[in-house]
């Protein structure tokens, strides 16, 4: 396949672990990494973390320095693909270079929504995807300035969390009742609300953004209704978009991201698309799933490469993702829209603990909270899709790898 050109739109996370596997494979082509960014791939995980508390020795790159000449990947930073050409296979760069592909991989991630409300715009009010955005975000912290943070998904916890850590006082403002209320619901909601509130945070849960003001910069955040929460500065986490724009461009097929099938491949011949942009269809789930996880961006990544280069390979791994927020780690994994119940394995109140989604007595997603090496067992319990004896299952005397054998053979 010498002759032939991959290119890599978006040199994330995707970009870099796919230009990786090419070349692990055994592609012999030319492989070019067009990544927007002015720095070579990194890890965003970090960025509302340690990298934000000023903790970290060097930017989480995914590679060392010398790793992209080494592999004859050629990497170009601070470069857009501005269009796709696809009866041409082209794509045209900023600076109107054109590329002609063989294969395309479109890897641009997702960036962040912003809120519509007035004074949105004001100096002061920050999201956070980038490297640049988190170091704007540490400036502010390390000024020991007072943080509100509009949303209580995992980015504002997480900057919460950070910040607090870091002496700022700190306000989250959530429309739902408690944070991560979405993903986890109510009841773990609260949990993860006490751990912030226990840490000097105020919580306002139910509270909507009527306007951010101030003359130039940011003074205070008011909620509807009047009342004013006074901040030096605001961030804001109210999710990300797909960036599906050179795709919706050419009429391939989006829907909340660029739809693939489980091959990962896009509805154009020859382009593929992985990582947070990407909607694939799940074998093991049946619809599509979008995930805007670390770990889809790791794993999706080499298999959307070798697919590039001819293989068939599903994606159906289990979504799995991480928090840190103080000094609690959590891992879960599944993807739960609908349950009966959560049934705990350890005292919630200790936050160490397991919590398992159940529908219809199946696990349908499990968390870890501060306990550890357990999320494999976790994935097969939602694998197997088997009926599971709530009692076995929340007793922590019976092995999380026993509740698959059959009923008798536990010691
Ligand atoms: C602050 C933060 C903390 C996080 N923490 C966690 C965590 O704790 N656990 C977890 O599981 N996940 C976490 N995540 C999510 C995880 O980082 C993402 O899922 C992952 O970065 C997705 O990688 P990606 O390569 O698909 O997309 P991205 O990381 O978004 O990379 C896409 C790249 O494509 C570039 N691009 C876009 N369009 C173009 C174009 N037209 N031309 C050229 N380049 C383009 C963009 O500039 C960007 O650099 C976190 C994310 C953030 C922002």
């Amino acid at each position: 396949m010498a002759d032939q050109t991959f290119v890599i739109v978006g040199a994330g996370l995707t970009g870099a672990k796919a230009a990786e596997t090419l070349r692990d494979e055994g592609f012999d082509g030319r492989v070019v990494l067009v990544g927007a960014e002015a720095d070579r791939p990194y890890e965003r995980p970090p960025l509302s973390k340690d990298y934000l508390r000023g903790e970290a020795d060097a930017k989480p790159y995914v590679h060392d320095g010398t790793f992209y000449a080494e592999h004859d990947i050629e990497l170009r930073t601070s470069t857009t693909v501005e269009r796709i050409d696809p009866a041409a296979s082209k794509v045209a760069l900023t600076g109107g270079e054109t590329l002609r592909f063989d294969r395309l991989l479109l890897a641009t991630g997702a960036q962040p929504r912003r809120i519509s409300v007035p004074g949105a715009d004001l100096d002061g009010v920050l999201t956070l995807r980038t490297i640049e955005d988190s170091e704007a975000i540490r400036e502010r912290v390390d000024a020991g300035d007072r943080l509100v943070t509009i949303g209580a998904g995992w980015i504002g916890a997480e900057v919460a969390a950070s910040a607090r850590q870091r002496g700022c006082e700190v306000t989250i403002l959530e429309m739902a009742e408690v944070p991560l209320e979405r993903v986890l619901g109510a009841e773990l909601g609260a949990i993860y609300r006490d751990i912030h509130t226990d840490q000097g945070v105020q919580f306002i849960g139910g509270a909507a953004v009527e306007a951010i003001e101030g003359d130039s910069k940011v003074a205070a955040v008011r909620r509807t209704g009047g009342r004013r929460i006074e901040a030096d500065f605001v961030v804001v986490g109210v999710g990300v978009e797909p960036r599906t724009e050179l795709a919706d461009a050419i009429g391939i097929a989006t829907e909340n991201g660029i739809l693939v099938d489980e091959h990962l491949q896009t509805s154009a011949p020859g382009i593929f698309a992985a990582g947070d942009v990407a909607n694939a269809r799940h074998p093991f789930y049946g619809p599509r799933v979008r995930v805007e996880h670390w770990a889809n961006a790791l794993h999706q990544a080499p298999v959307a490469a070798r697919n590039m280069l001819g293989r068939a390979q599903p994606y159906d791994r289990i979504p799995y993702f991480f928090s840190d927020q103080y000094d609690v780690g959590m891992e879960y994994a599944g993807y739960a829209t609908a349950w009966d119940e959560v049934a705990f394995r350890g005292d919630p109140e200790s936050r160490e603990f397991i919590a398992f989604w159940r529908l219809d007595k199946r696990v349908v997603a499990g968390m870890n909270v501060n306990v550890w090496e357990v999320t494999d067992h976790i994935q097969e319990l939602i694998r197997a899709g088997r009926q599971i004896d709530r009692r076995r299952l929340v007793d922590p005397d019976v092995p999380l790898a026993d509740l698959l054998a059959p009923s008798g053979s536990t010691p």
